[in-house]
């Protein structure tokens, strides 16, 4: 597999157990003496513990990272971030919190470590979404790629069961997508196969077995294959429909792209179907949408959107909001095709 393990784009890469307790080595190469570490409020007990590790280059912590990377909470960390005169940002957590890290890094241009604890990718991204007034907007800037990216498989290994299934699926919706993006290269479709071949092959065995740290480290492998392609190729239905449901029906990140994911790919196999054969391959049988679908159940993943608290009534409206933006995608969207991929996904049905 084609894995960059030390640079692209800049960025440096690092794999390996117990990587977390390097960091004072990775600031010192920054020439970093007050680091702000960052997380969500449920992960304070990972983040103080960094903060130990890091000890006196470690100036402050900020635990209020939230989901979907709201303004107001950027502000208040970037008060903070010049009020302690950080001089760098340490992110342990997953997108809700290497977006926070990404979005000071914006206003202030401070250097970021990340630390992944979740599958979803955007530390290997130059992408930031941030939402003011209920509305979430992506802007892509190099300045909020971080420079370094330190993969330790200890850390996923505390997802919970549920979290696991869903953030793998998210990672493996970045690549999917990419097979058919508009501007694909050899390169990238490369990238989308080694992050969809790693999570075929070590998945299983981390849901076996959570604790299986190798396993685990063939899976952040593949997000960061994952992550990497989603930031250098366009991205079509399956997540600018999971951003729908997302930003106008509040339902979660993770999830949604892990109950979308068969369907939209089933929709765009019909027009594309030779660019999605590596799905079919790498998960070993049928159409690249059931094959899809089959191996989410397999995992234990969510199957229904109903379950995530949207109605039956509300399809119609999703349908609509989802056709307000056209955007380019590799077969035409009508209502009608939408219409029945969103029941499909509401029921739980098998990808129609
Ligand atoms: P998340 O960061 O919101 O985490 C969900 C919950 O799980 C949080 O409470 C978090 O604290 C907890 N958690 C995370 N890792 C844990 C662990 N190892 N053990 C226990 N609890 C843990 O979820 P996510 O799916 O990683 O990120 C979603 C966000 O990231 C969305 O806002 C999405 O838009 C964004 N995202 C951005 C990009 C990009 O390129 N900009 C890419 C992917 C996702």
């Amino acid at each position: 597999m084609a894995f960059g393990i030390t640079s692209i784009n800049g960025q440096k890469v690092r794999f390996g157990v117990g990587l977390r307790n390097d960091i004072c080595s990775e600031l010192s190469e920054l020439g970093s003496e007050k680091a702000l570490v960052l997380s969500t409020p449920q992960q304070v007990d990972m983040a103080m513990e960094l903060a130990t590790a890091i000890g006196d280059r470690a100036s402050g912590l900020f635990t209020r990272a939230t989901m979907h990377t709201p303004v107001d909470v950027t502000e208040e960390a970037v008060e903070h971030a010049l009020s302690i005169q950080a001089d760098s940002l340490v992110s342990i957590g997953g997108g809700s919190t290497i977006g926070l890290g990404k979005a000071i890094a914006l206003r202030t241009g401070l250097p970021q470590i990340a630390i992944p604890t979740t599958y979803a990718g955007s530390e290997a991204t130059p992408i930031l979404g941030q939402t003011e007034g209920g509305v979430k907007k992506t802007l892509t800037d190099a300045k909020v790629l971080p420079r370094v990216i330190l993969y330790d498989p200890e850390l996923v290994a505390t997802l919970p069961p549920a979290m696991t299934v869903t953030s793998a699926l998210n990672a493996m919706a970045h690549a999917a997508e990419a097979l058919y993006a508009k501007d694909r290269t050899d390169q990238t479709t490369e990238l989308a196969v080694d992050g969809l071949k790693a999570f075929a092959e070590g998945f299983p065995n981390v849901v076996e077995n959570p604790g299986d740290l190798k396993a685990r480290e063939e899976t952040q492998r593949g997000a960061w294959a994952c992550g990497t392609v989603l930031g250098q190729v366009g991205m079509a239905l399956h997540h600018k429909l999971c951003h729908t449901l997302g930003g106008s029906f509040n339902l979660p990140h993770a999830e949604t792209h892990a109950i979308v994911l068969p369907h939209a790919i089933a929709y765009n196999a019909v027009g594309v179907p030779e660019l999605l054969t590596p799905v079919s391959q790498i998960l070993d049988g049928g159409e690249p949408g059931q094959a899809l679908w089959d191996f989410a159940k397999k995992m234990g993943a969510p199957m229904a959107l109903k379950d995530l608290g949207i109605s039956e009534a509300d399809l119609d409206r999703a349908t609509e909001i989802a056709l307000r933006n056209p955007y380019w995608n590799p077969r035409p969207i009508t209502a009608d095709g939408l219409r029945a991929l969103l029941q499909n996904a509401w029921a739980g049905n098998a990808p129609g």
